[in-house]
């Protein structure tokens, strides 16, 4: 905790930045010291969490260096932001009279070269506006999670995201070039942009994925690839619930044949029916595939996941426009929020997502038996389903999805009774079939508690490299590592 007082602390932040970058607004700083894994106090406006003592806006990577450095020298926990989307209480401030440093502002694309196919941006460049521009070169970062009309390319890389299009381009891990970062310390440090070194260990893993606990990240290069949506080609087929484990082999048989769609996914039936629910009887499960690329590979995918398909009795196809359709309406920006938020209110109803991955022989285990027990052992619980939806040659992922009523509970009690018990439930299941129990959101601090078991004996190596960048204990505390009681 600080070592200087609140009015100090704000103080030093102008001295730094001047009055026009540092907010204390009351409304603001409540706003500020949760994200939406407490979806429900967001909705109710009731605030738990320390409030910080300030937001300030940053302009260059010396900017937050000077920052780092006056928190750094004083105690003072800080939280990185940029888009504001996370959902895993990344963006909490655990900690008395905590800062938030927002790269919002930092927000130039600063370099698309095409010879290279590369784009080089700062950390508060929003998702979409750079695609949208890419795309309008004939070109895409291929990234593209739910959240691209929130998320910014500092928390982007911080929380190791992944987009829909995953199981061609791969996570935004297998697409950063080079980056630039601030320790607390103060030191600015850039890893250079270059295909491939083996110069030691590949330190950018380092920064990606440290969810603002290790370094503030400043700048970012992600590779590029050309955009041809003309050649895309849809692909589904109906299944019965009861088939899901089929569904998942299905998923499996395409991976290990070496086909390369770029999306994959399978629904059972409670999560399908919040999707495909015109046309898709109760009851039935849905597996998705789209092939994107040169004209002349995207049939051959088309037609190589059809002919192992056929070898399935229990499949029916599915008319590809109507995979079309729906794929063009999939993420979330912040009219679905503020819609989502009316509707919390209106029903006391609660949608939830957690997800995590598995190998192939264990996935099934995972899904069937964390639906089972919460379906048992949670109260109010109106539906309890989920799907895949990045695959890989060795496994895939499961996102649960679920929905509860909030019954006789105050807005702060809320949390305990359902949403972290139902964690608790997937993450005890996942680690007894051996599986991960973070595939995409980060741990933040709803599953930070579950770190040792996660990491085993790695977990040294993590410990490790938080006492070694941030000795003194300022980076987002309580995220990937949880605060000592
Ligand atoms: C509707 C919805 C759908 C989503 N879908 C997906 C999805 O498909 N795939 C996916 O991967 N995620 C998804 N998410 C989660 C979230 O959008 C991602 O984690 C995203 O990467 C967060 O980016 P952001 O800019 O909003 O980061 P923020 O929310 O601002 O921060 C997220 C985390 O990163 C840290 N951080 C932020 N900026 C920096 C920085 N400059 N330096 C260091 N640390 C930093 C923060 O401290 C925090 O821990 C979804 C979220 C929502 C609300």
């Amino acid at each position: 905790m600080a070592i200087i007082s609140r009015e100090q602390i704000v103080e030093g932040l102008v001295d730094i930045l001047g009055k026009d970058q540092v907010v204390t607004d009351e409304q603001v700083l409540k706003e500020s010291s949760i994200d939406r894994y407490r979806k429900y106090e967001q909705v109710c406006e009731v605030y738990t969490q320390p409030i910080p003592a300030a937001v300030v806006y940053v302009r260059s990577a010396e900017e937050v260096s000077e920052v780092l450095k006056f928190a750094n020298d004083n105690e003072i926990n800080i939280v990185p932001r940029t888009g504001h989307s996370a959902i895993e209480g990344g963006l909490e401030t655990a900690l008395k009279d905590s800062v938030v440093i927002d790269g919002s502002t930092m927000n130039k694309v600063i370099k698309v070269d095409e010879y290279n196919m590369q784009v080089t941006c700062q950390c508060g460049v929003p998702l979409q506006e750079l695609d949208d521009m890419l795309r309008e070169r004939g070109l895409t970062t291929g990234h593209s999670p739910q959240s691209k009309p929130l998320a910014q390319m500092g928390g982007l890389v911080a929380t190791r995201s992944i987009g829909q299009f995953s199981t061609l381009y791969g996570g935004i891990e297998d697409m950063i070039v080079g980056l630039e970062a601030v320790f607390p310390n103060g030191k600015i440090c850039r890893i250079k942009n270059v295909p491939r070194r083996a110069a030691g260990p590949d330190i950018r893993h380092i920064i990606c994925g440290n969810e603002g606990a290790l370094c503030f990240i400043t700048e970012v290069t992600l590779k590029l690839f050309k955009w041809q949506p003309e050649n895309n080609r849809y692909i589904g087929y109906k299944l019965d619930d009861e088939h899901m484990k089929l569904g998942f082999d299905c998923l499996r048989e395409v991976m290990v044949a070496g086909y390369k769609p770029s999306f994959a996914r399978l629904y059972d039936a409670a999560d399908a029916q919040q999707h495909f629910s015109s046309w898709l009887e109760e009851g039935k499960a849905i597996l998705i595939w789209m092939a994107e690329g040169p004209a002349n590979i995207t049939p051959a995918i088309e037609e190589g996941i059809k002919d192992l398909m056929s070898k399935h009795p229990e499949l029916e196809e599915v008319d590809p426009k109507l995979i079309e359709k729906w794929y063009g309406g999939l993420n979330w920006g912040p009219e679905q929020i503020a819609e989502e938020k009316e509707e919390i209110k209106a029903t006391q109803n609660i949608g939830i997502t957690t997800e995590v991955s598995g190998n192939w022989d264990n996935i099934y285990e995972i899904y069937k038996t964390a639906c089972d027990r919460i379906m048992e052992e949670v109260p109010d619980m109106t539906l309890m389903g989920g799907h895949s939806s990045h695959s890989y040659i060795n496994g895939t992922n499961m996102y649960f999805v679920y929905y509860y009523n909030i019954v006789d509970c105050a807005p702060e009690e809320e949390i305990n009774k359902y949403h972290d018990r139902i964690n608790q439930i997937i993450c005890e299941q996942v680690i007894k079939y051996g599986g991960s129990i973070v595939h995409h959101h980060g741990l933040g601090k709803a599953r930070a508690r579950y770190v040792t078991e996660e990491y085993g004996s790695s977990y040294y190596m993590l410990k490790t490299l938080k006492q070694a960048f941030d000795p003194n204990g300022v980076m987002n505390m309580g995220t990937l590592i949880p605060l000592r009681k």
